[in-house]
């Protein structure tokens, strides 16, 4: 079940303004009944990007993009489904109604809100009071020599805590919060010995945390003077915040992240502000010393390409393979970009310019790469005892490569660095202590459902699930859905079980095979999310026939049949005269 009712999800889609949301990216112009501009999906010159204003969809005849306003703001804004509805109901002012919820839920979502308004209310607070009060000049200063514009700081809402004990907490109590829920909020705390009640951040600068949506849930604080201990304060781990989960400035990131097809990573919340202002604004903060899980599975939500610019001291060794691990099961790649000793990202762009930084991005390691690179560079290579210990410390390392064009790689890199012959180095790794490999090896259980895996596939489960909720409509194109149509063998299995138990498709899921059961699972589920009108529907299939013909055209291309190329030629010009018409581009 959908968290939020249909209804209230097509009084969303009714009150969306499609040229409105999508001319926020890209301009549109108006063609007749039509829009046009260029798309903000890939790069071109020449408009082939169409909004029909009238059935709220969006086309681009060049890359193939298409869908309708959710799929936009999940798509440009690197959002999940329900991200995406509650970003849109918020734009447009919707209230969404929740499906039934059960008391205990409700109370707990409830509580929830209450501590999120509480921190807001302290973001605003500190935000004003670092332009607005005196106290806070020194703050002002500081940021200003970092080289940080107002408006930057502005726009990432900055702020100050002032020096006074209880300016937040008081005034969050006259305004009825609890000193329970204040302490829950992370804002203030009780004295030692349990005597009195006082803000947690006192003279500080405050740099909000927020989540992918921007709702700001913890901060982290700096102080100003030097006396000041500790240098950096956070919000303790509490209901909300979670310091492991956190990057700072995803709410900002995450669509020009999305764009631009990688996402930057760096320490310092300074440096995310001076490589935004840069224009690099695919960037964001890690809150700690080592990449967690958790955040790589964000930053992999966000973007399929991940670099880590970050201090090699501090990055620790094992955490850093870790998160290389999670993010290539989640089919991201993770590189890491080595700074020049001793300058900070925010240093680079700030004396040498964006480019400078983007260059550095050309010279990425893969994750082990660059851990044996670290090793080695630590190694005593003059004499043959160094040498043997590096070897020794780097064949867990290599052994960690899966490709055997990587290792076949690391093996030749390493070789030569320790002037061996790469048969040496090979015979080595046979007798590495087996653990290192083993501990690469929980293969089992990896026939995940391919979740989100390529862009094509997302289309197909979109489509499979939109049949699903369209009723005798929907079940005529499920029938028309061909093998090619899919491109893998899971969803032509999940389509046949769909027609043949189309009215209950939950039903007699397929005991024996877990990743198909899977699969109806996840379409049907996203049936009660996928947009339902019937234009959409003939959108989607006429997608699904263009890639089929593109997918054959290569697949013509490799031999010298050319009168099949022709036929799929004038194939691919009808589809796309089709999709035209649809679009209300009637010729
Ligand atoms: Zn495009």
């Amino acid at each position: 079940m959908s968290l939020y009712t249909k209804d209230s999800i097509d009084r969303l889609k009714d009150a969306v303004d499609m040229v409105e949301l999508v001319g926020a990216r890209t301009d549109l112009r108006r063609v007749g009944t039509r829009f046009t501009g260029l798309c903000p999906f890939h790069e071109e010159r020449t408009p082939s990007f169409s909004v029909n204003a009238e059935h709220k969809l969006y086309h681009c005849f060049g890359c193939g993009e298409s869908g309708d306003a959710i799929r936009f703001v999940q798509e440009t804004e690197g959002l999940d489904f329900r991200q995406a509805i509650e970003a849109l109901a918020e734009r447009y002012n919707v209230e969404l109604k929740r499906e039934q919820e059960d008391p205990a839920a409700e109370r707990r979502r409830e509580r929830r809100e209450r501590l999120l308004k509480l921190v807001q209310r302290a973001t605003d607070y500190y935000a004003r009071y670092l332009w607005d009060s005196k106290e806070a000049g020194l703050a002002r200063k500081y940021l200003a020599g970092r080289g940080l514009d107002e408006q930057m700081l502005r726009d990432f809402r900055v702020g100050y805590a002032p020096s006074a004990w209880d300016k937040v907490t008081v005034a969050a109590q006259r305004d009825g919060f609890t000193r329970e829920e204040i302490a829950a909020a992370g804002l203030g705390q009780r004295g030692r010995g349990g005597s009195g009640f006082y803000d947690r951040f006192r003279a500080r600068i405050m740099f909000p945390l927020a989540d992918p949506r921007g709702r700001v849930l913890g901060f982290g604080a700096r102080a100003v003077r030097s006396e000041q201990q500790p240098k950096y304060l956070n919000t303790s781990e509490n209901e909300l915040y979670h310091k492991g989960r956190q990057l700072f400035g995803i709410d900002r990131a995450r669509g020009p992240a999305a764009k631009a097809g990688r996402v930057l990573v760096v320490e310092g919340y300074t440096d995310v502000l001076a490589l935004h202002q840069a224009g690099l604004t695919e960037t964001v903060a890690i809150m700690g010393t080592a990449v967690t899980p958790e955040q790589v599975t964000l930053l992999s939500q966000t973007s399929s390409s991940v670099f880590l610019a970050l201090d090699a001291d501090r990055s620790g060794q094992e955490a850093m393979l870790r998160a290389a691990k999670i993010a290539s099961e989640r089919g991201v790649e993770l590189r890491v970009v080595e700074m020049p000793e001793g300058t900070d990202p925010a240093e680079l762009v700030t004396e040498r310019g964006p480019d400078a930084f983007t260059e550095l991005l050309g010279t990425a390691s893969s994750v082990v790469e660059f851990q044996i690179r670290r090793v080695l560079a630590d190694s005593d290579l003059q004499t043959p005892r160094g040498r043997d210990k590096a070897l020794e410390a780097v064949r867990p390392l290599i052994a960690t490569a899966e490709s055997p064009a990587t290792r076949d790689h690391l093996v030749r890199y390493v070789a030569d660095k320790l002037d061996l012959a790469p048969q040496v180095v090979t015979i080595s790794l046979q007798s590495a202590p087996r653990q290192a490999a083993e501990a690469q090896q929980p293969r089992e259980g990896q026939r995940r459902p391919e979740r989100l895996l390529d862009g094509a596939s997302r289309g197909e489960r979109a489509f499979l699930a939109m049949c699903i909720s369209q009723g005798e409509a929907g079940k005529a194109y499920l029938a028309r859905v061909s093998d090619g149509h899919l491109s893998s063998e899971a969803l032509r299995l999940t389509r046949d079980h769909l027609l043949a138990h189309f009215a209950e498709p939950l039903a007699e899921l397929p005991a024996d095979d877990p990743v198909i059961a899977a699969t109806i699972t996840e379409v049907v589920m996203l049936a009660d999310e996928e947009p339902s009108s019937e234009p959409a529907l003939r959108l989607g299939f006429l997608q699904l026939e263009l890639r089929r013909i593109e997918r054959e055209l290569r697949h013509a291309g490799q031999g010298d049949d050319f009168d099949r190329q022709r036929e799929l030629w004038s194939e691919r010009e009808n589809v796309r005269e089709a999709i035209g018409h649809v679009m209300g581009e009637t010729p």
